[in-house]
């Protein structure tokens, strides 16, 4: 659903076009250290809760053979950083979640979703490895009302939400932030929300069939996004390069240089 709302027509060509059997060819094809990254700390903070006897980091570089030759070594440096200070940090009989609502499975008829954790009086557990921002408040606050938290509070009838920060930059801290509460009357507007855009989803499904990715609306705003550091373009970018009057939305980009280095930047999202 996130990613309908980013570009219906990226949702389309990331989870729709592939079973057409049409040609598949996303413009980049990378290593996402990132995605990377956050996967294995899920793992960890799930092991520390419901495999008791890690005490010791150093027990688990071991266990990153096979990942670490292929993340980037300041990552592996910032992971063992981090599961250090998780370990000096917390407890995993702190009751922030069960071992057995750790990784924990809810499903309705609509949505299907895997929380990190769950505490026994309602609390929802939310762990996120991220780069320092430049305001906490705000990366809280996205992540409180991230349409994530707010499937996880409907399904689970969350009474509040605990987000955790780890953070990849030095120096590698974990920040757990207050308990947020969360009201009934929340949790029945985020239903709302949730199953209007769930139905947004299903009229863009069900239209005629031949219409393919036509069904899904394309938006441009979201296809190159240029600032004054960087340039992140959409993945899917090539995929939509042949649409009729379209163009000038995906023309080439222009080079971008760094003045101090003068080197061409370039990111992808
Ligand atoms: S190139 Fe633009 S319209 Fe196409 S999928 Fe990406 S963001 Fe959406």
């Amino acid at each position: 659903m996130s990613a309908f709302l980013e570009s219906p027509k990226s949702f389309y060509w990331q989870y729709l076009h592939a079973g057409t059997g049409l040609s598949y060819a996303p413009s980049v094809a990378r290593y996402d250290h990132d995605l990377a990254f956050g996967t294995r700390w899920a793992e960890f903070v799930d092991a520390f809760y419901t495999t008791r006897p890690i005490t010791q980091a150093s027990s688990l570089e071991a266990d990153l053979s096979g990942w670490a030759e292929k993340i980037k070594p300041t990552y592996l440096t910032s992971f063992v950083a981090l599961q250090n200070n998780y370990i000096a940090s917390f407890s995993p009989d702190d009751g922030v979640r069960t071992p057995d609502t750790s990784e924990l499975r809810l499903e309705s008829d609509r949505f299907v979703a895997r929380l990190d954790g769950l505490s026994a009086d309602g609390i929802i557990h939310e762990c996120k490895t991220t780069s320092r921002a430049p305001s906490l408040d705000m990366q809280l606050w996205r992540v409180e009302n991230s349409l994530q938290v707010k499937l996880y509070a409907v399904l689970a009838e969350a009474e509040g939400v605990r987000i955790e920060f780890a953070y990849k930059d030095s120096p590698n801290v974990v920040f757990r932030a207050p308990v947020k509460a969360i009201t009934r009357e929340q949790r029945r507007f985020w239903k709302a929300e949730l199953e209007s855009l769930w139905e947004a989803i299903q009229l863009c499904l069900h239209r005629e069939p031949a219409w393919g990715h036509a069904a899904f609306p394309c938006h441009p705003d979201g296809c190159t996004i240029v600032s004054k550091r960087f340039i992140g373009e959409c993945p899917w970018k090539s995929m939509c390069d042949g649409v009729t009057g379209a163009e000038h939305f995906y023309r080439p980009r222009p080079p971008h240089i760094d003045e101090r280095t003068g080197l061409e930047l370039h990111i992808v999202r």
